[in-house]
């Protein structure tokens, strides 16, 4: 009865199309996505008992046979079904509440398996049912029983038979070689999924999810290093030079601006320099804490490629960012002569190809814009370097968008999200790194608090005396709401709302709003005449989360903290603080409940953004904290980023991989090394 593990899911036996087109809703088309599909928790009914030893608050299974049926209609209409079950030793009621189905399911006379907790009423005992099933136990009764997520109307009992039905009818095939799975202790592949789903114990649970750990870091580790082995011979379009013309207009450039770079900047532009000058693409990702100074680093990186005659293309998340990186380069490069400027045009998606203008455009040096930069038909001749702000990692699909324009550049991706160290590792293997740690000189550690909601009026006083004292300018975001098209609408309304809530308690000081669904052009003034000091506080939608850049501003208030992941917080808190006067940052909750002010007030308490990143890994792994799949973390399914040492672990096995075999001789592991791929694709 060994069956390919790919076969659909339509072959399952005795399995209506209504429970098909339900799995399938979930993502599983075969057998192997299935067996895949894992339990989030386990409830131990492993043992058996006999009825006359049972012991109340016991969790424990019983079989016997029915030797009676009632049904009671209890005073509030609550349907109470009892069946009373015999085994050679005694009698018990099985107590079960409004599911009257039951009465047609069971006939008296017939054997059941019913897992349950017994509970003592006065001097009696009963059972009250957890699972049951007809027959001796087999499935769902008996065991240690896996609860699975219950989603798209699917119940966990039925996603528990299909599961082991499929199991029964396929052996998963081994994926690693013999060395690193005795190495590693780990126990076969086909056992792990057995026991991952039906554990005989609770230490063969444990070693499944090792073993399935295992695989998980394996193959991300695997694909990374893949990818970089394939990078290396990847070979550029154009070949950069640094010669001494080359060399001194850059010290130019750089004796130019109206601050000295930082050591960290210096150093991380040494190594992009040294990357832009090999034939393979740089494939570098730039970190560095939000304040730090990457826009300068790129700016370099663009200008070395200018002189070499090339065009770089430079995309950021929102049109916003896009609009400040325009203006930032507009600037830093106005200190250059006329003659050697770089020619910058800002191309948002609002705009269309349509005229000679759009197509000059096209032609500049510096094309400055957001995505669709590069998915929209736009043809470029001479691109050789392509930033990305605010993202880890340049997706699969993008940089095959490039490939297919006959582009072969080198990538330099900026981040200011702290990924912990092992985490980047492990996730983005293929990248090289580079970090500025360092804060430009004279920063001051932002002050932030957490107020309560009893300090409000004596927070908004503080502000206006700021405001009027020294010139303070203020932030003001409103709270986050889920980012769905109608849910974006109501985050416009409730900032519209706020919004004339504010003017009255700032009367006589001068607002504005911002969010997502202006205008670009209207965007564009907005946050221009607030670089300008024409205004005081800006009220916004939590748009200006990344990269935004007004020096001047110096307090930032925010509404519902609790919304926001600690990452996302750190980011809009980066958005005061970026001069040398002392910046603040004030964090409101609606919802005074003990968790959310206690992670308001740590938060108050770390400034460091790899600090903080490290205190949500250990609070609540990493999924949540980034919170955030556009930036393109993978959800581990099983692993943990805290297994320190199993990612050690894993580490030297794909070492070892990698010195003594070859991955042509691993079949399994090649078809599933493409499905982890194909996966990764379909979420990027
Ligand atoms: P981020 O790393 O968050 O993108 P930016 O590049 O926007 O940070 O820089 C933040 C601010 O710091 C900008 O106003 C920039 O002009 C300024 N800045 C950058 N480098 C330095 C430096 N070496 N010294 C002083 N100010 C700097
Ligand atoms: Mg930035």
């Amino acid at each position: 009865m060994i069956q390919e593990e790919n076969i659909k899911i339509e072959s399952l036996p005795k399995t209506s199309p209504l429970t098909i087109k339900k799995l399938k809703s979930l993502g599983i088309n075969t057998y192997f996505d299935l067996i895949n599909y894992f339990p989030f928790r386990y409830e131990d009914y492993s043992i058996v008992s006999k009825i006359a030893f049972l012991q109340p608050e016991e969790k424990i299974t019983i079989c016997g046979k029915i030797i009676d049926i009632k049904q009671n209609i209890a005073r509030s209409g609550l349907k109470i079904q009892i069946f009373i079950i015999e085994d050679d030793t005694g009698k018990i009621e099985a107590i079960f509440y409004n599911q009257p189905y039951l009465l047609n399911l069971f006939k008296k006379n017939q054997i059941v398996s019913i897992s349950g907790k017994v509970e003592k009423y006065g001097r009696k005992i009963t059972l009250a049912p957890f699972e049951y099933e007809l027959g001796e136990s087999k499935i769902h009764t008996g065991r240690i029983i896996p609860i699975y997520p219950e989603k798209k109307g699917l119940s966990s009992k039925t996603i528990r038979e299909k599961i082991k039905t499929v199991l029964e009818s396929i052996i998963i095939p081994e994926i690693l070689p013999e060395e690193i799975i005795n190495f590693n202790d780990l126990i076969a592949e086909n056992q792990a999924y057995q026991q991952i789903h039906f554990p005989s114990s609770k230490e063969n649970l444990k070693k499944a999810r090792k073993r399935l750990a295992f695989d998980e870091f394996f193959l991300i580790q695997l694909s990374s290093a893949l990818v970089k082995e394939n990078w290396k011979k990847e070979r550029v379009n154009q070949q950069f030079v640094f010669d001494e013309k080359i060399k001194e207009k850059i010290n130019f450039f750089i004796s130019r601006l109206p601050f000295k770079l930082t050591s960290d900047q210096q150093k991380v532009w040494k190594e992009i320099l040294f990357d832009l000058q090999k034939s393979s693409p740089m494939n570098r990702l730039l970190q560095g804490d939000v304040g730090s100074g990457k826009t300068i680093v790129a700016g370099l990186a663009c200008y070395f490629n200018f002189l070499n005659g090339f065009q770089t293309l430079f995309m950021a998340p929102t049109e916003i960012l896009a609009q400040q990186h325009y203006q930032t380069f507009e600037k830093i490069f106005s200190y250059l002569p006329d003659n050697e400027k770089p020619k910058i045009s800002l191309l948002t998606s609002s705009k269309k190809i349509i005229n000679k203008k759009i197509k000059e455009k096209i032609n500049s040096d510096i094309v400055i814009g957001t995505h669709a930069l590069i998915s929209k038909k736009n043809q470029y001749q001479k691109v050789s370097l392509v930033i990305v702000d605010e993202q880890h990692r340049f997706g699969v699909k993008q940089r095959a968008e490039l490939k297919a324009k006959g582009l072969n550049p080198h990538l330099l991706t900026m981040t200011a999200t702290p990924i912990p160290r092992t985490v980047a590792l492990t996730l983005y293997g293929e990248l090289d790194f580079s970090t500025i740690l360092q804060m430009p000189k004279g920063r001051l550690p932002i002050k932030t608090f957490y107020v309560p909601k009893s300090k409000r009026e004596n927070c908004y006083q503080w502000i206006k005396n700021q405001i009027k004292n020294f010139k303070a300018q203020v932030f003001i975001v409103c709270p986050l709401i889920e980012e769905s098209e109608v849910e974006t609408m109501r985050s416009v309304k409730a900032a519209k709302k706020e919004y004339q809530a504010l003017l009255k308690i700032f009367s006589g000081f001068r607002l504005a709003l911002l969010h997502g669904k202006m205008k670009s052009k209207e965007k564009e003034e907005i946050m221009k005449n607030f670089a300008q000091k024409k205004f005081d506080i800006l009220v916004t939608t939590p748009v200006v989360e990344v990269g935004v850049d007004i020096p001047g501003a110096t307090i930032i208030l925010i509404e519902a903290g609790e919304r926001f992941g600690l990452a996302q917080l750190h980011q809009l808190r980066g958005r005061v603080g970026r001069n040398d006067k002392q910046s603040y940052c004030f964090l409101f909750t609606e919802k005074e409940d003990k968790n959310i002010v206690n992670r308001l007030k740590l938060f108050a308490k770390i400034s460091n953004g790899s600090e903080l990143a490290q205190k949500d890994l250990e609070i609540r792994g990493p999924g949540d904290i980034y919170g955030t799949k556009q930036h393109g973390f993978v959800d581990l399914k099983i692993a943990s980023f805290s297994d320190f040492s199993l990612i050690e672990k894993t580490k030297n096995a794909i070492n070892y991989f990698f010195n003594h075999k070859k991955l042509d001789n691993f079949e399994e592991l090649k078809k599933r090394l493409s499905k982890f791929e194909l996966e990764k694709i379909s979420k990027d």
